[in-house]
């Protein structure tokens, strides 16, 4: 067994850091971690990289032949396809997005400029403008969306739903268990290799229950990372499908993406990934004490959670990051921002931001109105606190605020 890490720090992008600080960390520390990029060909190791602030990680130019096609528009050719496109997730009730037709020739070239008129097969259901831009009412579905143009149609057919309920029912009291005492603590555990500077970690943190007051000398930094997984473990059932950014469950997505995390003893890490025998590590920092007491409740574990989503998507390859959002508005600016808040592609702050807005809203439910009343208050409000802390990390189409309105979900167990 190599024991023995190789040390290649494969950064497919560095990030926001400031671990428990997710509104405003502008990245000048992890970020200042990035360096060889993409050395090693890895797949899709270069392709998030592009605006990510990389040092010396020149933005390849592909992608720009397909564009090219829009200048030849200049013929009077008919309109011969419309081609729609949409989110391939299902759309939640309250949700918005912005559909795109492609209008083509006969001869297949790209035409612009022309008139579209959109049309609902179900406008009590989910409306569309005059733009695009639909708007979700109701469950049920499939509801057809169809753009029209010189005769022409096209259409994609759309499906509305309430929500998931996740496998955690009632969140308050899933972190009472310490997560050495679940059952499916071996998985995680199989699943999710842990090191510390590259080298595996073995042992069980020792952990006394209830998990919600655990001494802070055994809130070790490996044991709120287990404790985050387990809630990534039953946070998953039902996602399937319905995470904007992948067809997978949260798990499995964050399972196939990373190998494990590798806990760094330098501060400031925080980065995905480094690539040690073979396999992707997330990177991170160990946390101070007062950090970590903040792991013993759900907002402190929620935020790793979003974060650890934040940086596993950068492994999709998902887009990377740039300057120009008000949070981060000079050129000068830490690469701080996504391009844009677009469902169809998530940037690694849309991550968070829909993660934190999912489960505040209760389309992503765990049962957060069972806890006692002012916890589940605090619990939403942070929730909707961490979400909006987002909103301004994007150069163009930011999200909506966040809220708290909708009550998804069964009865709470007994
Ligand atoms: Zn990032």
């Amino acid at each position: 067994m190599r024991l023995v890490a190789i040390g290649l720090a494969l950064v497919l992008a560095g990030c926001g850091g400031g671990e428990g600080t997710p509104a405003k960390d502008g990245g000048a520390g992890a970020d200042s971690a990035l360096g060889a990029d993409g050395a090693t060909g890895d797949a899709g190791a270069r392709d998030g990289a592009a605006g990510d602030g990389a040092a010396g990680d020149a933005a390849p130019a592909d992608g720009a032949a397909a564009d090219v096609a829009v200048a030849l528009d200049a013929s009077a050719a008919p309109v011969a396809t419309v081609t729609v496109t949409a989110p391939s997730a299902p759309m939640v009730v309250g949700a918005e997005a912005t559909l795109t037709a492609t209008l083509r020739d006969a001869g297949g070239a790209l035409l612009t400029g022309r008139a579209i008129a959109w049309s609902s097969s179900a406008p009590a259901r989910m409306s569309v403008s005059a733009g695009g831009v639909v708007h979700a009412f109701a469950p049920g579905g499939p509801v057809v969306i169809t753009a029209t143009s010189e005769g022409v149609p096209g259409s994609v057919a759309l499906t509305i739903i309430d929500g998931v309920a996740t496998g955690i029912a009632d969140v308050y009291r899933f972190l009472e268990r310490c997560p050495g005492n679940d059952p499916a603590y071996a998985t995680i555990r199989a699943d999710f290799q842990l090191r510390a500077d590259d080298v595996p970690i073995t042992g069980d943190p020792p952990c006394t229950e209830p998990y919600l007051t655990v001494p802070l000398a055994q809130l070790t930094d490996e044991l709120y990372v287990l404790q985050a997984l387990r809630i990534a473990y039953y946070l998953s059932p039902g996602t399937e499908g319905f995470l904007p950014w992948t067809p997978l469950g949260l798990y499995p997505w964050l399972h196939t993406r990373a190998a494990g995390i590798n806990l760094k003893s330098a501060p400031n890490q925080l980065y995905c990934c480094d690539q040690l025998d073979g396999k992707l590590f997330f990177a991170m920092s160990r946390q101070s004490a007062s950090s970590r007491d903040s792991k013993r409740d759900w907002p402190g574990l929620s935020s790793s959670l979003a974060f650890i989503a934040h940086e596993v998507r950068h492994a999709d390859p998902g887009p990377g990051h740039t300057n120009g959002c008000p949070a981060f508005p000079l050129p000068t600016s830490p690469y701080g921002c996504d391009q844009t808040y677009d469902l169809a592609n998530l940037g690694s702050y849309g991550v968070q931001y829909w993660l934190e807005s999912s489960l505040a809203d209760g389309s992503l439910y765990i049962g957060i109105p069972c806890a006692p009343t002012a916890v589940a208050q605090a619990y939403l409000a942070d929730a909707v606190q961490q979400a909006n802390g987002f909103i301004d990390r994007f150069v163009t189409n930011p999200p909506p605020t966040a809220t708290t309105r909708r009550t998804y979900g069964g009865p709470c167990p007994p």
